[in-house]
């Protein structure tokens, strides 16, 4: 007789024969978990093992798992009108781009992708033919930052400033450079966090003027690094990106992939600083990634430069699924949602609160720094509190693996920077409840009190 269980164990077999997974060298002892059902904050795999998400997937499920209305959302527009291709127009594309414009709180033209990755090619393509078109035709060259992620395709990935997901795939696509992201734990010992911030932003500005300023196209970065390490800047240095934009002919592209949507404790990341990108990338929380869908927002006056009648001159990029109308349809319900419940607001009060939970662990033998924005925070572990020498993978796979022993999921960055993925990284849904938001700080301070 076949017991469910040993059907379940066959799954994992399965699985191991079948299925590459992303990231992840195959790990007999310790194979991928299955992820069953959702709940709230809560996933149980396939044994019934149930543990809170605290990274909400990969920094994405804002609203929580199993909302009904997301899925009816889904259902309903998949019977009434299933595909309609973004060369024409739909209803959930035109109320959700008349959305995003409302929480922008400016006027952007939208132009709907898959995924992040998409949502910045399409920002490249669209930076690069405008420039064309508006009498700078040697501008193609993007800067972003080392530690920064933007994606897995040829372009975003060569923005990315991760050489480890870069390694053995190069070369990629040309004309991407790269400086240092501000790193404020890890700045000169006496200088401040401001000077550090704004050195650093000033790179940018020297970066532009050793490759000659009329060969840039633009600036890409996430209004704080996320997944590379959760690197947070002083408001002055966003501030002098800008500044330095405008003076020199460059499109500012903020990729809000991670940051949009609640996840800092605003709609968008961007809107803590005194920014005025030209172009924002979405993805992820828009629709708390129930289904795959992209934004590229791209304002008004580079979107008029595409309209001018030359042969040519329109934007030639087309993809099928982008623009989805039950993906669209979804992302407006998980917008109602996160609004009716205040999430965002939640996002920024869970964030204080937990910061103030787990300050404590600044003393802590392993722990260099602690650092976050709204419902998200990195904690920074070392060897060597003095030297800040990086802790090992080892000590770091300890911390994660006893979080998941206890029922929590947290995050690491991950093969990003070799000697630098030593940041343990938390991102749970937004919607968590008080009971929540306690399981998450006793497991913390648990596991960091049992690893010292
Ligand atoms: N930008 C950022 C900041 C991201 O974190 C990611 C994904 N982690 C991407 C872009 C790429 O998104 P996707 O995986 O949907 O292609």
């Amino acid at each position: 007789m076949t017991t469910v269980k040993s059907e379940k164990k066959s799954l994992v077999e399965k699985d191991r024969e079948n299925v590459w997974h992303h990231i992840s060298a195959y790990n007999k002892k310790s194979p991928p978990m299955v992820w069953e059902s959702g709940e709230g904050a809560w996933i149980t795999d396939h044994e019934g093992n149930r543990y809170l998400d605290g990274m909400a997937g990969l920094w994405a499920v804002n609203v929580g798992y199993g909302r009904e209305v997301l899925a009816k959302a889904a259902y309903d527009q998949m019977l009434k009108m299933a595909y309609a291709p973004m060369t024409q127009s739909h209803e959930p594309a035109i109320k959700l781009a008349e959305k995003l414009n409302e929480m922008l709180g400016d006027d952007y033209q939208i132009i709907y992708s898959n995924s992040g990755s998409d949502a910045n090619e399409v920002a490249f393509k669209i930076a690069r033919q405008y420039h064309q078109q508006n009498g700078d035709p040697s501008r193609y060259k993007f800067i972003s930052r080392y530690r920064a992620y933007h994606g897995s395709s040829m372009g975003a990935l060569a923005a990315t400033g991760q050489a480890l997901r870069k390694y053995k795939y190069e070369p990629l696509a040309p004309g991407f450079l790269h400086v240092a992201p501000p790193d404020n734990y890890r700045r000169p010992k006496g200088q401040s966090v401001e000077e550090y911030n704004i050195q650093r932003a000033e790179e940018f500005e020297e970066k532009i003027i050793w490759e000659q300023k009329e060969t840039i196209a633009g600036i890409i970065m996430e209004p704080l690094i996320t997944g590379g390490g959760v690197l947070i800047p002083h408001p002055v240095y966003l501030e002098k990106v800008q500044e330095i934009c405008d003076r020199h002919g460059v499109l500012l592209i903020i990729d809000e992939v991670i940051c949009g949507f609640g996840r800092t404790g605003k709609a968008f990341g961007h809107q803590h600083f005194k920014l005025k990108p030209d172009i924002i990338t979405m993805a992820k929380g828009l629709t708390s990634a129930y289904l795959p869908l992209s934004v590229t927002a791209v304002r008004k006056d580079i979107y008029d430069k595409f309209d001018t009648g030359e042969e040519n001159s329109h934007l030639r990029h087309i993809n099928t699924f982008g623009g989805n109308p039950a993906a669209c349809a979804v992302a407006l319900k998980n917008i109602e949602i996160m609004e009716d419940e205040n999430l965002f607001e939640r996002s920024a009060e869970l964030g204080e609160r937990l910061q103030k939970e787990l300050a404590h662990l600044k003393d802590h033998p392993f722990v260099g720094d602690i650092r976050g924005l709204g419902f998200l925070l990195g904690i920074e572990l070392v060897e060597d509190k003095e030297t800040r020498e990086p802790a090992t993978n080892e000590r770091v796979a300890k911390i994660i693996g006893d979080c998941k022993a206890n029922g929590l999921i947290v995050g690491r960055n991950g093969d990003t920077v070799a000697g630098f993925n030593n940041i343990v990284a938390l991102s749970p849904p937004l919607s968590c409840t008080d009971e929540d938001f306690d399981f998450i700080v006793t497991v913390i301070k648990k596991v960091f009190a049992e690893n010292k």
